[in-house]
């Protein structure tokens, strides 16, 4: 059976990377989100096991030490990580998945996984950025800044990425990224790779 894509979306916090997964998951409900685990207190709305799954600090921990975690960073005060059995299963029973998560992870992801499909969503401009996080409303004036510093030094790794797509309007993103996901399907690596398995 030919596997599912690992497809890492990553980029600067404030780029809309939520957005473009929340709009993507509508016109492509075949695939599947990853879903975090995260010390950082729910924002009005969120839910325990749709957005993030809510850990304190000493849980977070544990699964680390479990080994719970095909990754984990620290981001601005709180731990991000995310669950290895459900992505593995994933990929394993042939569904694609998507990791919306930050810069640094996406490179320890790159690690163990250096065949998914890796793409960093850039902003239209720093100032669109900073409009963006600030629009929220949800974080305060040094988080804010704190967001924007990193997000200087997370543009600068974009090198390490198969694609770029700039957010000017989530329907084009969006339509962007399910381009890419056909073309993976297509490159022949993965096509020579699945025949090799099915001994053809
Ligand atoms: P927020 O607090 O805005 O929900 O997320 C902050 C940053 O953490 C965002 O860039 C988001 O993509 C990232 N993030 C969310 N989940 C994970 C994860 O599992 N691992 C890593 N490394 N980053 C994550």
């Amino acid at each position: 059976m030919e596997k599912g894509l690992l497809i890492v979306l990553s980029g600067p916090s404030g780029v809309g990377k939520g957005t473009v997964c929340a709009a993507l998951r509508k016109r492509k409900p075949e695939l599947i989100y990853s879903i975090s685990a995260t010390t950082r207190k729910p924002r009005q709305g969120e839910a325990d096991g749709v957005n993030y799954f809510f850990k304190t600090k000493e849980e977070f921990q544990k699964m680390i030490q479990n080994n719970e975690l095909l990754e984990w960073a620290e981001y601005v005060g709180n731990y991000y990580g995310t669950p290895i059995e459900f992505v593995k299963k994933t990929i394993d029973s042939g569904e694609d998945i998507i990791l919306e998560i930050d810069v640094q992870g996406a490179l320890k992801v790159k690690e163990k996984f250096p065949e998914a499909v890796y793409v960093f969503l850039v902003p239209p401009s720093i100032d669109e950025l900073k409009n963006r996080i600030e629009g929220r409303g949800t974080e305060t004036a040094d988080n804010i800044k704190h967001r924007l510093s990193m997000a200087q030094e997370e543009i600068e790794l974009l090198k390490h990425y198969d694609y770029a797509v700039v957010n000017d309007k989530i329907d084009n993103a969006c339509s962007k990224i399910e381009c890419i996901i056909v073309a993976e399907h297509c490159k022949r690596f993965r096509f020579i790779e699945n025949k090799t398995k099915e001994g053809v």
